[in-house]
């Protein structure tokens, strides 16, 4: 096993690889930017060791500065986080030049799935569904209307390098194609230094549903079944639910095992989710996360399962600690993401907590790196808290969430908890009736 591992990260997810260490015995070491210096993984960290200033550019994403960190600290191993460096497979690939292990895939997997053009011929070659679409890069208008034209109106323009939704237009008519193009390419450019984009057939009213794996060095892969991510904003998830309302036995075995089987074709290992739209009945690949995501505590709550430990000691060179058989998925979960926003404009509102109280009690649980007196720096994500609740079924585990969220108290900043508050009490949020398009036409008619 690992003696130290050094965290690449900053906030709840840091402190969450933290705690997984400490509770395996493994020494830790945070890094962090001037503007942390006070942050909480800083706090608990074993030893820690600052890596530049504020900006992300010159500290969370210096690489030189985080392997220098590991030689400094005598760390062997790395834990990526989400964000960040944890999908820049340069970053694998020095870190093994310098004799330290990634906890994470293959460095081959996350430049596959890190090009979104190549993760489709990838997924389609493996048998997965996916969307329709151009067989590739689209380099102008009229190739980009013949292919819309053959798809049909509307049509999805997507970065090959894309990630949080940019540099994406959707596009309803052939005579808004160029501008769109245009569009898209540019933002593209400028978020990811790679223009290229490529198009699919923009599905209207999909959930949002990915299935969380987990696969060791010896070809052995686990699903821990889908989760239901349709709750979202300008394409960014704020809910998070698992099982999902519209998937049955059925359905998940099948989608699950195709998933698993491919996977297992390609030989990944480590943490992965493979993301699918699902629209009258049928799944759609659309992306691979080669990392662990943020919400991925709803999964191990409901399969009563450590993946940031898994993820540890399969990169270890251990055998993954469970078979499918073994895993047995119990009760129901759901995720808020306390984000430090105006809960209407979902502004940015960095600032000084004053007074901070986490929710508890039963089936309770909340992932962050708050506390009274700790200063909300607006240079990184606004993501401050993550409320996980678990119950036997979904109906007590909404009731779970309301009370959890009437406890919980962050004076001083904004936060989208009462958004939370309002949603949970939605009729459609109750029976499950949402998809990726809802949270807009809720807010438009609200
Ligand atoms: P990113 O990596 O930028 O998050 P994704 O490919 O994961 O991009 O897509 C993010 C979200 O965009 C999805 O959850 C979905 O809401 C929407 N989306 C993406 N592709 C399509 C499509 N073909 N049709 C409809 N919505 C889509």
């Amino acid at each position: 096993m690992f003696e130290k591992v050094l965290i690449a990260n900053r906030g709840e997810i840091a402190v969450r690889v933290l705690r997984a260490c400490k509770e395996m015995g493994i020494q830790t070491v945070a890094i962090y930017s001037s503007a942390d210096k006070n942050a909480m993984h800083v706090k608990l960290a074993d030893e820690s060791v600052c890596i530049g200033p504020a900006s992300s550019l010159k500290s969370y994403l210096n690489i030189p500065a985080i392997i220098s960190a590991c030689e400094v600290s005598g760390a062997d191993a790395v834990h990526p986080g989400y964000g960040f460096l944890s999908e820049n497979f340069g970053f694998v690939e020095k870190l093994e030049a310098h004799n330290i292990k990634f906890i994470g895939p293959k460095s081959e997997h996350i430049k596959m799935m890190g090009d979104k053009i190549l993760a489709k011929e990838s997924a389609r070659n493996l048998g997965l569904p996916t969307i329709p679409g151009s067989s590739g890069e689209i380099k102008n208008a009229k190739e980009a209307i013949t292919v819309a034209n053959e798809l049909g109106y509307p049509v999805i323009i997507k970065a090959s390098s894309g990630g949080g939704g940019r540099g994406m237009v959707k596009v309803f008519r052939k005579e808004d194609m160029d501008e769109s193009l245009k569009k898209a390419s540019t933002e593209a450019e400028k978020s990811f230094n790679d223009g290229r984009v490529y198009i699919e057939k923009y599905l209207q009213n999909p959930k949002h549903i990915e299935i969380q794996i987990i696969g060791d060095e010896y070809n052995n892969i686990v699903h821990l079944g889908e989760r239901d991510c349709s709750m979202q904003r300008r394409n960014q998830k704020l809910i998070e639910e698992t099982p999902s309302v519209v998937i049955d036995d059925d359905k998940r075995n099948e989608i699950c095992n195709l998933t698993i089987n491919s996977l297992k074709t390609m030989g990944y290992c480590n943490a992965g989710t493979v993301e699918y739209l699902y629209e009258n009945g049928n799944f759609y690949f659309m992306e691979m996360n080669t990392r662990l995501q943020v919400e991925h505590p709803v999964s191990e709550e409901i399969y009563n399962f450590d993946l940031v430990k898994e993820q540890i000691n399969v990169a270890a060179k251990y055998k993954l600690s469970s078979d499918q058989k073994k895993l047995k998925r119990n009760g129901h979960s759901i995720e808020c993401r306390i984000n430090a926003e105006d809960p209407n404009t979902f502004t940015p509102s960095p600032g000084l907590i004053k007074n901070y109280h986490a929710p508890s009690g039963p089936g309770v649980r909340v992932d962050s790196n708050c506390y009274s007196g700790l200063e909300i720096s607006p240079y990184y994500d606004s993501l401050i808290a993550k409320l996980i609740v678990y119950d036997i079924d979904r109906n007590s585990c909404i009731q779970r969430l309301k009370r959890a969220l009437d406890e919980f108290v962050i004076d001083g900043i904004k936060t989208t908890i009462p958004f939370f508050q309002e949603i949970i009490t939605q009729k459609d949020f109750l029976n499950g009736s949402y998809d990726i398009n809802w949270l807009e036409k809720y807010k438009e008619a609200n």
